[in-house]
């Protein structure tokens, strides 16, 4: 047996012993991967067992008990399976999973490869499979060992995020030019973009702009006419040019003083196959260090050495189905296309390849999800009919089902795994609420935690309302709240009820997730406006608890495309439907100058008896200047504009406990209109409210408006939303415009979407794909067509265990370490 293995075999065995304690080896299991992966490696193990070890192992400590046994003994099987096959596999010489020997795709010729030697090599190479030629192909070759890749280089390509053939092979061009269209210089239009080949008559360099940059000035001629081009500060052209003589040029005609030229054209000298000319040209991303010829050489190296290699790591029964190039095809197209019809199917196959993998990903992580234990939380009709009577309001019918989905989660003995969307004001709280009941009652703890500590007050105060009335199943001191500014004195008494269960329901923010925080039994997570949390801190908040079930709300409707891919590990309920009686909000885009009109608005609104919200134009609440400036302009409305009423003012540099006062003192229409900065964005809910007026407004993202909106229209009482940007000419804002358009906050993502992308969509920390290079997450139909197949073939083989799914294991595995947030959850 490999030493290796006989490691594995002797970790395992301790860790067994010790019931899975994660206690084998010193500071946890983990420990052994650095020193492992080495002797693995040494022993030659496949590189999948050698990945499989590592992802489980790295992750091992997050594991319950149960799982962890579950873990080793997977692993163990699949090693000694492997090792078994891998002896086999010697014996008749196949080529491993490494895609050294020769791996190439016999199912699909290249059709489109025009150039004469190609087929023949192939030919040569199908031949030779049996006896693997001397040089092994590892694409995980560092770049540096590339002839011509020094220090210097190495370290910019690094910077590129360059450090392995893979990653080299895998830098896609930023566009292509299409150079391939050859044509006498005499025969040129003023405009068009094209290649010629010609012979340098004259060069010479010139200093223009008085001396500070150097001209450099090449007269080429062919048969049919001449052509002046011109290069600018680069004046080690005009060696290389006279020497070069015969010279291929490519770019697009331009005219100066009524005569054709080409202005910095992309040359090389006259040679036998055209490299950076003549020809579909990669344009790749460059940095210091690094310029398009010399990347665009290294490439068409590395590509012509390796491409023919690479494996592909899809079925062929898959491939087929979707009639896509395979992978090797795919990779040498994306970079050195023979026509743009190629090029845009090698685009196609390697966009479906990152959606498909980020599925199969999404699926595994759904799965090991619902496989775990979780405690049944049973909650009989009789009893939560009995509850619902005691709301303040009935439920819709959108929240009835709703609520139904949650409890079936609840005694499903699986986690739950939810996320609620319903947009703002559909009463996605009431559904948190009663669910935090279901557990507690029966003994648990559950932990509420909301973005910013306005609004974990509010909720406090309103669960306590919602849930105060039945002593036998939660008492009111058994609710608290957490936030950062909790004196730390109660703070201490918090957590120690928390660890000894004395506390069932906490509402916070993310002081909750901190590292004393320790619960004896928490079994329900909920996470309210999701958006603004991490990925990690909503993993976070879960491990507190052993396998709770989490429960995730969002008023930021999510798109389809975005439900299968960012949320595809979870289950969607969806409030679809207002409570009875709520009208549209009335929006409006002012002129800067017009703002009078809306503080007429405002005090018509005030002398109702409504209440109204005025955003204050500054978006970065960090910033000292902002609050003086908040704290002057507040001054000047009250003053000036609206003397005879009662303002209040709120800012994030406020002390917490003055920002709660003015919450209440809001609340209970003692302020009339609040002067405020984005802080009020969440969840708030001020049902007297009727105005919002935002400031400064063409500053927000239209997922923040839309926000802002939501915080007025809470009653039956008509509501207005009043958008001033800036400055006048911001009055076309596309995003303003499409506030005015629609009230359906599901239109207005998708809008948003389409606006930003789905990184800003998303905010930059929770969008995680990276990974994603030529795939838009907005792409539904390529979208559900990976989701389609990445389940398929989930459903016949979860595990990837199957001989023909090695390759696919084993590209799943390096495309979600890539992505390095395994928890997307
Ligand atoms: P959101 O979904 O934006 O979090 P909330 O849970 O804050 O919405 O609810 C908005 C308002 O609607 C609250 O004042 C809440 O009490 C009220 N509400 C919730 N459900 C109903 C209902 N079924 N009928 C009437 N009012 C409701
Ligand atoms: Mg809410």
């Amino acid at each position: 047996m490999k030493t290796s293995i006989k490691k594995l075999r002797k970790f395992f065995r301790l860790e067994a012993e010790r019931d899975y304690d994660n206690k084998a080896v010193m500071g946890g299991l983990a420990n052994i991967l650095s020193s492992w992966e080495l002797e693995a490696r040494e022993d030659e193990l496949p590189e999948q067992i050698i990945q499989a070890v590592i992802s489980r192992l790295r992750d091992y400590h997050r594991l319950s008990e149960e799982s962890r046994e579950v873990a080793l003994k997977g692993i163990w099987k699949r090693v000694n399976k492997e090792s078994l096959q891998d002896k086999k596999r010697d014996k008749v010489n196949l080529p491993t999973d490494k895609p050294a020997p020769v791996p190439q795709q016999i199912s699909e010729p290249p059709a489109q490869k025009k150039e004469p030697s190609q087929p023949k090599q192939k030919k040569q190479q199908v031949e030779k499979t049996v006896t693997p030629p001397a040089e092994k192909l590892d694409f995980d070759t560092p770049v540096n060992s590339i002839k011509g890749i020094g220090e210097k280089k190495t370290a910019a390509l690094t910077r590129m995020g360059i450090s392995s053939i893979r990653d080299l092979l895998y830098t896609f061009p930023r566009r292509h030019d299409d150079y391939s269209k050859l044509k006498p210089i005499g025969s040129l239009w003023f405009g068009e973009e094209v290649t010629v080949i010609g012979t340098i008559d004259s060069v010479s360099t010139r200093s223009v702009r008085g001396g500070k940059m150097k001209l450099v000035e090449a007269m080429v001629s062919d048969k049919s006419g001449a052509l002046r081009v011109t290069w600018f500060n680069q004046p080690w052209l005009e060696g290389q040019l006279s020497r070069a003589k015969h010279v291929v040029l490519s770019g697009e005609i331009e005219q100066y003083l009524g005569r054709l030229t080409m202005n910095n054209p992309e040359w090389e000298p006259l040679s036998n196959e055209q490299l950076h000319t003549n020809r579909i040209v990669p344009v790749y991303p460059l940095t210091k260090d690094i310029t398009q010829k010399w990347l665009r050489g290294v490439l068409h190296d590395t590509v012509q050495k390796y491409g023919p290699s690479i494996e592909d790591p899809l079925p062929d029964q898959l491939r087929s189905s979707i009639s896509l190039p395979v992978l090797s095809t795919a990779i040498q197209e994306i970079h050195f296309p023979d026509s743009d019809q190629s090029l845009q199917k090698a685009k196609q196959r390697l966009a479906f390849d990152e959606l498909f993998l980020l599925q199969m990903g999404v699926l595994k992580q759904k799965k090991q999800w619902e496989n775990r234990p979780g405690q049944v939380f049973d909650s009989p009709d009789v009893w939560i009919n009995s509850r619902l009577e005691q709301l303040p309001f009935q439920l819709t019918k959108a929240q009835i089902k709703t609520l139904t989905q949650v409890r079936e989660d609840l005694c499903s003995g699986h986690p739950m795994n939810r996320l609620l969307q319903g947009d703002v004001g559909s009463g996605k709280t009431v559904i948190a609420a009663l669910a935090a009941l279901i557990v507690v009652r029966q003994g648990a703890q559950a932990a509420f935690m909301a973005p910013t500590s306005i609004l974990a007050e509010q909720h406090f105060q309103s669960l306590k309302k919602l849930l105060g009335n039945n002593p036998d199943e939660i008492k009111e001191n058994e609710i608290t709240l957490l936030i950062g500014s909790t004196p730390e004195d109660q703070k201490e008494q918090i957590r120690k009820k928390l660890s000894q269960g004395e506390i069932k329901l906490v509402i916070g923010t993310h002081a909750l997730l901190q590292e004393p925080v320790e619960f004896q039994n928490l079994q329900l997570a909920i996470v309210d406006e999701q958006h603004r949390f991490g990925v990690e801190q909503r993993g976070t908040l879960r491990q507190k608890g052993n396998n709770p079930h989490l429960l995730v709300m969002t008023a930021t409707p999510i798109p389809r495309s975005l439900a299968l891919t960012t949320f595809g590990d979870l289950e969607l309920s969806v409030i679809d439907e207002l409570p009875p009686g709520r009208l549209p909000v009335e929006t409006h885009v002012l002129f800067p100058r017009e703002i009078e009109r809306a503080y007429s608005l405002v005090r018509r609104q005030v002398d109702k008896g409504n209440q109204a919200f005025i955003i204050y134009p500054l978006v970065e609440e960090s910033e000292k200047i902002d609050e003086k400036a908040a704290v002057e302009e507040f001054s000047r409305l009250q003053k000036e504009i609206f003397p005879s009423y009662s303002l209040g003012l709120l800012h994030g540099q406020m002390r917490p406990d003055d920002k709660e006062s003015v919450m209440t003192l809001f609340r209970d229409k003692e302020i009339q209109i609040l002067v405020s900065t984005s802080v009020v964005e969440v969840g708030v809910d001020i049902p007297g409210a009727t105005v919002m007026l935002v400031e400064g407004a063409h500053r927000f993202g239209l997922a923040q408006l839309h926000q802002f909106r939501g915080r007025v229209g809470r009653s039956d009482q008509k509501s207005y939303c009043i958008l001033i940007p800036g400055n006048a000419e911001e009055i076309e804002n596309q995003r303003l415009q499409a506030m005015v358009e629609t009230n359906d906050g599901f239109v207005l993502a998708e809008k948003d979407l389409e606006i930003r992308g789905p990184g800003q969509f998303l905010g930059t920390r929770q969008s995680g794909y990276t990974e994603l290079k030529l795939a838009s997450i907005t792409d539904l139909k390529l979208v559900e067509q990976a989701r389609q197949h990445a389940s398929e073939l989930f459903r016949q083989d979860p595990e990837l265990s199957q001989e023909n799914h090695q390759k696919l294991a084993l590209a799943v595995n390096q495309f979600w370490t890539l992505k390095n947030s395994g928890d997307i959850s």
